[in-house]
């Protein structure tokens, strides 16, 4: 409320809320990792404009009122953008959409113009130039007039075109829209992280922000975004409409939404905000709103723009589901790697659909950030994200009984003192060998789909801990039919499927073994950089901390973890008894690697017997290096069935020649089919 407030009042609490929303600013643009809803934040903000409209000699340049938040950060080249890259207002009212659309009629005229109503999608902004029909550079937001260059990311984003199809696109033009991260990807992503005891995302727009941003396009290639663009800011002549314009976007191969509507009025625009208020749980990205623009470029340009959001548009934004309920209790969990989380128990609340009774509280300092206590009113929410997140205390309700929680000092699984790392904020169990939960965590992560692939879940591998068959991933080798018959619900069948599986895992190459040993913050990029760069698990074992240092995205705590692992008497063994059960310890046991394909540039498309980052792979051991189109500059085109046909049309441009799979595979020495035989197993 403004009006009682004096000059000085006010001025002080402009000062408070300038520096609270740049600093959330920062953390959610730059780190990726908001703390504030965004409900919170834009309730700060819109207080703010309205202090600001009462005061207009307090409003400032800097303010965040007034300018974008900025994404910007170092390691990214950095471009201007020909036209500023703004933001949009947004109301969470639908009275304000009232307003909106009466202030256009009145200064446009009732029913001389049609609205586009369209989704907003959540996720994050970016700006794409084509330039003669190819993809020429794509840039962040960044702080608006200047954005960081992500092209050679943006360029391993499949629905991305590099060249346009179709005909009549200006010769150079910028295009807008936004790079998102599918639930799908983000639930595999986030599943990931949990795995290697990483922080998971807090939601898909942060996800997506974060990928942008890695400095690895092969990683960025891996995360599953995708694009979707709806916005053209120059004037091209030949369009009247912005519909018109994004029309032939689409025409042009462009990835446009098919949810856009033209509607007049507003009745029109409720309707389309209230079916997508209910249909947008159904798509399979996060959508955190609609936006509504004039659509007739002659009116939006007599409406012009603010410093910092178009006049002929506005947002409106669904609010974040959110819940109220009690925190009953908390548990403390510990992982495969020791580490000890704290879980909130909640009273069961319904909350976007499910119905919520667990939500994580990250680490001992957030609970004392927030000053969590056990009894409290907490809120959760559950916006795109898997796992509901506390996000408030309701202080005004808490019980005179409530209790600040106790972080254990001993492993609640085998009681071991445990240990807290600084660099970490996490404290961790030091009992690696010992303690079960750590044991079963590693024998579970060892058999997951991207280590070792062994077909058998949790439950089992429980069951075999408790019947006393495996202790380490070793043990799994010298399981035959009788032990295994011994297992709950275990027939013959059920039995030689699983050995079949252990068989076929000893195919798996040298850089998923390493990542299957659940070394400390050894993921699988990590293992594949040191599979690559030592070669075995012997060059990889006397390496020194310095060496161990030069290997690409390796730092000292990396480097120390590996290092010390390889040292102990427990793991060597471990390794030892992996290595005489067949499992792969080095790239050339592989039988695929060579340097056949040193020098040559090879473009992949299409789809394969083996999955393509397979394929990618087997060119780099061969000495071959990707790249994700086809120039000048490439050897030849390895197409599989579907290939993309621009590919194949700027192949047949250039002269390039065109190999397929059977072709290239009998480029490659051929592979080793040693095959060790597990078929009589030893008793342990
Ligand atoms: P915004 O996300 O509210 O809206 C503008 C953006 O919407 C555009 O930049 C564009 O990227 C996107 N968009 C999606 N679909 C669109 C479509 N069909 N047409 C046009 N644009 C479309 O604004 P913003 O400036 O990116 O971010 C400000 C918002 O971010 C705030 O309102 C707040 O909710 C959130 N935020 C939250 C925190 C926090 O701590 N939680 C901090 C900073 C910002």
């Amino acid at each position: 409320m403004t009006f009682h407030m004096d000059r000085e009042q006010a001025r002080k609490r402009i000062e408070y809320l300038k520096e609270t929303l740049w600093e959330n600013s920062r953390k959610y643009y730059v780190e990726n990792a908001p703390t504030m809803s965004d409900f919170d934040y834009d309730h700060l903000m819109h207080e703010l404009e309205d202090l600001e409209k009462s005061f207009p000699d307090l409003r400032t340049p800097d303010s965040p009122t007034q300018r974008v938040g900025s994404d910007l950060e170092k390691g990214f080249a950095q471009y201007p953008h020909r036209y500023p890259m703004l933001s949009l207002g947004n109301t969470y009212n639908i009275g304000e959409i009232e307003d909106f659309v009466r202030r256009a009629e009145k200064e446009l005229g009732e029913s001389a113009f049609s609205y586009s109503c369209e989704l907003k999608f959540d996720g994050t902004a970016i700006c794409l130039t084509y330039r003669h029909g190819r993809l020429f550079r794509a840039l962040t937001r960044g702080d608006g007039v200047v954005g960081d260059d992500v092209t050679a990311n943006v360029r391993r984003i499949s629905n991305i075109p590099e060249t346009l199809s179709g005909r009549g696109w200006p010769d150079e033009f910028e295009i807008r829209g936004e790079i998102l991260m599918p639930y799908e990807s983000f639930d595999r992503l986030n599943r990931e992280r949990i795995d290697n005891e990483d922080q998971p995302f807090a939601n898909p727009r942060n996800a997506a922000s974060g990928s942008l941003k890695l400095l690895d396009p092969e990683e960025v290639a891996k995360r599953g975004l995708m694009c979707t663009l709806y916005h053209i800011p120059s004037q091209v002549a030949q369009f009247a409409t912005h519909s018109e314009a994004l029309d032939a976007a689409s025409s042009w191969g462009l990835p446009v939404s098919d949810e856009r509507r033209i509607v007049h009025g507003i009745d029109e625009i409720e309707d389309y905000i209230h079916y997508w208020d209910v249909e947008r749980k159904f798509l399979p990205y996060a959508t955190d709103g609609i936006v509504i623009k004039i659509n007739e470029l002659a009116y939006q340009n007599s409406l012009g723009y603010t410093s910092k959001s178009p006049r002929w548009a506005v947002a409106f934004k669904f609010q974040a589901e959110e819940a109220l309920t009690r925190l009953v209790s908390i548990d403390y969990q510990v992982g495969r790697t020791g580490a000890v989380t704290p879980v909130a128990n909640l009273s069961p609340v319904q909350l976007a659909g499910t119905v919520v009774k667990r939500a994580t509280l990250n680490n001992e300092d957030f609970i004392r950030s927030m000053d969590i206590r056990v009894g409290d009113w907490v809120k959760v929410i559950k916006g795109g994200e898997i796992i509901p997140k506390i996000i408030n205390v309701d202080l005004s309700r808490r019980p005179e009984d409530s209790e600040r929680p106790v972080f254990p000092s001993v492993c609640p699984d085998c009681g071991t003192p445990l240990v807290r790392d600084e660099n970490e904020a996490k404290s961790f169990c030091p009992n690696i060998d010992g303690c079960p939960t750590q044991i079963k965590g590693k024998l579970v992560h060892f058999l997951g789909r991207k280590a070792m692939n062994i077909l058998a879940g949790d439950a089992t591998i429980e069951q075999m801990y408790n019947l006393g068959l495996v202790r380490t991933p070793a043990d799994l080798y010298s399981l035959d039919m009788r032990k295994l018959l011994m297992l709950d619900g275990w027939k013959e069948k059920s039995a030689k499927r699983f050995l079949d599986s252990l068989r076929t895992s000893l195919d798996v190459p040298f850089e998923r073994v390493l990542f299957a040993l659940g070394i400390r913050y050894v993921g699988e990029t990590t293992a594949k950089e040191l599979a690559r760069h030592f070669g075995t698990i012997d060059a990889l074992s006397e390496a020194s901390m310095e060496q161990l240092l030069e290997v690409r995205d390796v730092g000292d705590v990396i480097a120390r973890s590996v290092f010390d692992y390889l040292r102990d008497e427990n793991h060597i063994n471990e390794i030892h008894r992996l290595k005489s059960a067949g499992l792969k310890f080095s790239v050339e046991e592989e039988g695929i690697s060579s340097d056949i394909l040193s020098g040559m540039t090879i473009v992949v498309s299409g789809y394969f017997n083996i999955p393509r980052d397979e394929m990618k792979h087997l060119i780099e051991v061969n000495g071959g290096k990707n790249s994700s189109s086809v120039s000048s500059k490439t050897s030849f085109l390895l197409a599989g069935t579907k290939p993309g046909p621009e590919k194949i049309k700027k192949a047949g441009e250039l002269g390039i020649r065109i190999v397929s799979e059977d072709e290239f595979m009998a480029m490659l020495p051929s592979k080793s089919t040693f095959r060790p035989d597990i078929q009589e197993p030893t008793l342990f």
